[in-house]
C-alpha cells in the first residue's frame, strides 16, 4: 500500500456514528437541486451525523458544506463521484474522505471537467438538428457554476416545454441508446481507483445493479474493481428493494481477493444519491446497512476492522 496513504487513520468520533449515515449525495456543484448548504442543512434535520457529499466529477461545493457542517454540529467527509469505464460500459466511481488537494485527484477532475465540456457541445449539436435550439445555453443555466451534465439537460428541455418531465428527457433524448447518449472516453476504473487512493480516499463502486449489467457481468465487475484495489461497495444506495439489497451482498460473498492482497474484503457503504427534495424514495439520510457487513467507515475509526 502507498506509504502516504491515511486510510485507516483515526478520525471519526464516535458521535459521528451515533445517527444516520448517508454517504452519497449531490448538491448544485453537479447535478442536486440545493445549495452544499442547504444540503447539509438538511441533512442535519433528517437526523444525519456523518455526511459524504459526493458530487460528479467535482470537489467544488466541499469547502461550502464543512463550513455548513461546522456549524450544524455535523462531520462531513469530503467526497466525490467520478465518471469513469469498464471496458466500454460506464462505472460511477465514489471517492470517500479524499485529500481534494491531492494532484492525482485533481488532474482526474481537471480531465473530465473537459470531457463533460465537450460531451455537452456534441449533445446540444445533435439536439439541434433534431430541432431544439438553444440547449446548450439552457442547460448551462441550469448547471449555473456547476459542471454540466445530462441532467441540466433534460431539466431545460422540461422547462422549455419539449418534455413534461425529465425522465422522459432521459428515455427519449439522452439516456442509454439515445441521440445525446454521446460516447465519452471517460479514463478507467482501475486508473480511477487508483486517483481516489493516492488521494487517501476510499474507492466506492456506486449502485452496482444501475448498470443493467447480468450476474454474470456483475460478477466479473466487482472481481474487477476488488483486484484494482477498490475498497467498497454501494450495498444499499437510493431506491432500491430489500431483494436486491440481498442480491448484492450475494455478489459481494462470491468476490475473490487476489491471493497475496494483504487487505480484507471488500467493505459496505450506503448512501441515498439524494439529488432534489421531491423524490421521496431518495430521502436524505434514509437509508440504513443490513446486519453483518463491515461498514466502510471502520477505515477511519481507532481501532479499524471491528464489526460493528
Ligand atoms: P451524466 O453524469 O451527466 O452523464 O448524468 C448522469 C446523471 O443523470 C445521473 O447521476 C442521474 O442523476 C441522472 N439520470 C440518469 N438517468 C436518469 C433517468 N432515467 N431519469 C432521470 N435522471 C437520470
Ligand atoms: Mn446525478
Ligand atoms: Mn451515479
Ligand atoms: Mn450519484
Amino acid at each position: 500500500m502507498d506509504p502516504e496513504h491515511s486510510l485507516g487513520r483515526p478520525l471519526l468520533t464516535e458521535q459521528a456514528l451515533s445517527g444516520q449515515i448517508d454517504l452519497h449525495c449531490h448538491s448544485t456543484a453537479s447535478d442536486g437541486i440545493l445549495s452544499p448548504t442547504a444540503l447539509v442543512s438538511r441533512a442535519k434535520s433528517a437526523g444525519v451525523t456523518l455526511l459524504a457529499l459526493t458530487d460528479h466529477d467535482t470537489v467544488a461545493g466541499i469547502d461550502e458544506a464543512e463550513a455548513e457542517a461546522r456549524a450544524q454540529g455535523l462531520t462531513l467527509l469530503p467526497g466525490i463521484e467520478l465518471t469513469a469505464l469498464w471496458g466500454r460500459r460506464v462505472v460511477h466511481i465514489v471517492g470517500l474522505n479524499v485529500d481534494r488537494r491531492a494532484t492525482a485527484l485533481v488532474q482526474a477532475i481537471r480531465l473530465r471537467d473537459q470531457l463533460r465540456r465537450d460531451r455537452a457541445q456534441q449533445i446540444a449539436e445533435r439536439l439541434e438538428k433534431r430541432g431544439f435550439a438553444g440547449a446548450l445555453a439552457g442547460a448551462r443555466t441550469f448547471a449555473g457554476e456547476g459542471v454540466i451534465g445530462r441532467p441540466h439537460f433534460a431539466r431545460w428541455m422540461v422547462e422549455a416545454g419539449h418534455v413534461s418531465d425529465s425522465g422522459k428527457a432521459f428515455k427519449r433524448y439522452l439516456g442509454a441508446g439515445k441521440i445525446g447518449d454521446v460516447a465519452v472516453p471517460w479514463p478507467d476504473m482501475a486508473e480511477t481507483i487508483s486517483a481516489i487512493r493516492s488521494a487517501g480516499g476510499a474507492a466506492v463502486l456506486a449502485h452496482p445493479l444501475k448498470y443493467g449489467l447480468t450476474r454474470t457481468k456483475l460478477r466479473a465487475l466487482l472481481a474487477d474493481f476488488c483486484a484494482a484495489a477498490g475498497d467498497a461497495v454501494e450495498v444499499v444506495c437510493g431506491q432500491q428493494n430489500p431483494v436486491q439489497t440481498r442480491e448484492i451482498l450475494s455478489l459481494l460473498d462470491q468476490v475473490t481477493v487476489p491471493a497475496g492482497e494483504p487487505r480484507g474484503p471488500l467493505l459496505a457503504s450506503l448512501g441515498s444519491d439524494f439529488h432534489q427534495p421531491d423524490q421521496p424514495w431518495r430521502a436524505l439520510g434514509c437509508v440504513r446497512l443490513p446486519a453483518g457487513v463491515e461498514p466502510v467507515w471502520n477505515l477511519w475509526q481507532t481501532g479499524a476492522n471491528q464489526i460493528q
